[in-house]
């Protein structure tokens, strides 16, 4: 149902939220921070049914109903920038435009899927907090993150490669030129003075912080 959601509604929810999160939103500041035309009408038809409210001093505030929506929208964007920057290694600053065509397409199935693959990340790359979902709450309640960084096994524990979280398309290139690709089994042999994995039959060292760009389902 939610993704039925019209996007110009989408788009003035998400601006008010965004707003939100550094001060009060003014229906001038919504207007200017949508990327697309708000128009009177529009504000006017979204507070008849419910979703926001604008006080005598033209501040706007989203109503329960329009906030949970916002909340799904915003979450979808967030865990779509942290998706392109972590697994698919794209700069911050090129992530933008992709995930807002993300937020609309992403079914609430595949979101709750996309946040476990990513150990149900808090925050985004540019450090907006990302709203929690059922799988968070989930995995919280049951304190063990499914998906955790290689150097969080323990030793002798084996796992399968998830994912790399690596910024740069070169590291990305390293990592698969060690052998090790998502989809691999692995088993963490030792700590200490590196880290050594073994993959398949092969021992393969790390260094700390390639280790802990390894993501792994835990088995
Ligand atoms: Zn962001
Ligand atoms: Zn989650």
């Amino acid at each position: 149902m939610e993704n039925k959601t019209p996007e110009e509604v989408a788009e003035v929810l998400e601006s008010i939220w965004t707003l939100q999160e550094q001060e009060t939103a003014t229906l001038d500041r919504v207007i200017q921070n949508a990327p697309i035309k708000v128009t009177d009408g529009l504000i006017d038809r979204l507070g008849a049914e419910g979703f926001l409210a604008v006080d005598a001093e033209k501040n706007v505030r989203l109503l329960p109903k329009g906030r949970e929506l916002a909340e799904q929208i915003i979450r979808r964007h967030r865990l779509a920038e942290r998706l392109m920057c972590d697994a698919l290694g794209a700069p911050v600053d090129e992530i933008e435009v992709a995930a807002c065509e993300y937020e609309h397409l992403l079914a609430e199935g595949i979101t709750n899927s996309i946040c476990t693959l990513l150990g149900h990340p808090r925050y985004c790359p540019h450090n907006k907090p990302i709203p929690e979902g059922d799988c968070c709450r989930q995995a919280r309640d049951e304190l063990k993150p499914i998906v955790v960084s290689c150097d969080q096994l323990r030793i002798g524990e084996s796992a399968r490669v998830a994912y790399f979280c690596a910024r740069e398309h070169s590291r990305l290139l390293k990592l698969s030129a060690l052998g090790i690709s998502p989809g691999m089994s692995l088993k963490l042999i030792q700590k200490w003075p590196a880290y050594v994995v073994q993959c398949e039959e092969t021992e393969i060292a790390l260094e700390p912080d390639v280790a802990k760009n390894i993501y792994v389902w835990r088995n």
